[in-house]
């Protein structure tokens, strides 16, 4: 990598690309990609009703949305996009809840996620499933590569020029360079908890299947919905630059961030479900942090803002 000169300072003289991964951590990708998909599409359909418990199913839907809102309130709406303000707790808590989803580190999901928003849909953008064409084999090949092929890309945003406000925070930094041990308790955790409320290893080792492997698949491809199905398919009521969507199917599974034709056209907003009926559990968890007084100055939209920015 080039020695970056005294004089770029600003972000745009910063590169892009901040080197390629090594071969270690490639692999250490890949992993964390067909694992948790192997559990869904192979094991799932042979595993269905076999040891699956109540208990399995409640550690799978606690476990699922406590690190999906590590995500959506932590990574996106909150170190990405500072929708609102956060205490020191709350950071630190958001940020190892995000951590165990197996999405990567906090600093480079919020420098990848903020390039995808600096390029939205162009040359530039990490994920976005139109840069091969528009013929149906060009499609195609645009869908899994904003849904996971991106991912298997050795080339790594530069954080220095997406991230530095994340840099320039020591509890980041640590939580961010623990990642793996985040990523060993979202698997052990469910396992203890089956294992010592069952009191066997065979109720260790279903929590461990269901609430461990079968739930971080099921989040990983919820998420990477979004950005694949989410630029493609439904409805653009707001006037964003780019091809976002909102798709209302995944409203819930997401926790409100496939209504993402609002959040491209307003990116700082705090809820994304802005019409009525649209359900956004992030924003509501958002609410109640604002409520305990660990949230303040969150940016609500506004009926005059949501006027600027319809189609109509
Ligand atoms: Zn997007
Ligand atoms: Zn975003």
């Amino acid at each position: 990598m080039p020695p970056v000169s005294a004089t770029t300072t600003t972000a745009e003289r910063t590169p892009m690309l901040a080197g390629r991964r090594g071969i270690g951590e490639s692999i250490l990708v890949k992993l964390f990609v067909v694992l948790p998909l192997l559990a869904l599409v192979v094991a799932v359909p042979f595993a269905w009703g076999w040891g699956l418990g109540w208990l399995d199913v409640g550690l799978t839907v606690f476990f699922y949305y406590a690190t999906g809102l590590g995500v959506t309130v932590g990574f996106h709406r909150y170190f990405t996009h500072r929708a609102f303000t956060a205490n020191r707790g709350l950071r630190v808590g958001l940020a190892i809840a995000g951590s165990m989803s197996f999405q990567g580190p906090v600093i480079t999901w919020v420098a990848d996620h903020r390039r995808h928003h600096a390029y939205a849909d162009k040359e530039g953008d990490p994920h976005s499933p139109w840069l091969y064409g528009t013929s149906v084999a060009a499609v195609a090949k645009g869908f899994a590569h904003a849904h996971v092929g991106w991912l298997f890309e050795r080339d790594q945003t530069n954080a220095a020029r997406f991230a530095p406000d994340l840099l320039a925070d020591d509890d980041l930094r640590r939580v961010d360079r623990l990642f793996m041990l985040w990523s060993t308790v979202s698997l052990l955790a469910p396992a203890v908890i089956g294992g010592l409320v069952t009191w066997s290893w065979w109720g260790a080792l279903t929590a461990l299947f269901w609430a461990g492997f079968v739930r971080i698949g099921l989040l990983h491809h919820v998420t990477w919905s979004i950005n694949s199905i989410c630029h493609m398919i439904g409805e653009r009521p707001f006037a964003a630059r780019d091809r976002s969507t909102n798709f209302w199917p995944l409203a819930v599974a997401s926790m409100g961030e496939s209504w993402h034709n609002l959040h491209h056209a307003d990116p700082t907003c705090a809820r994304h479900g802005v019409l009525p009926g649209q359900i956004d559990m992030s924003a509501r968890l958002i609410w109640i942090f604002e409520k305990l007084g660990w949230a303040s100055r969150v940016r609500w939209p506004t009926p005059r803002r949501l006027d600027q920015l319809s189609r109509r």
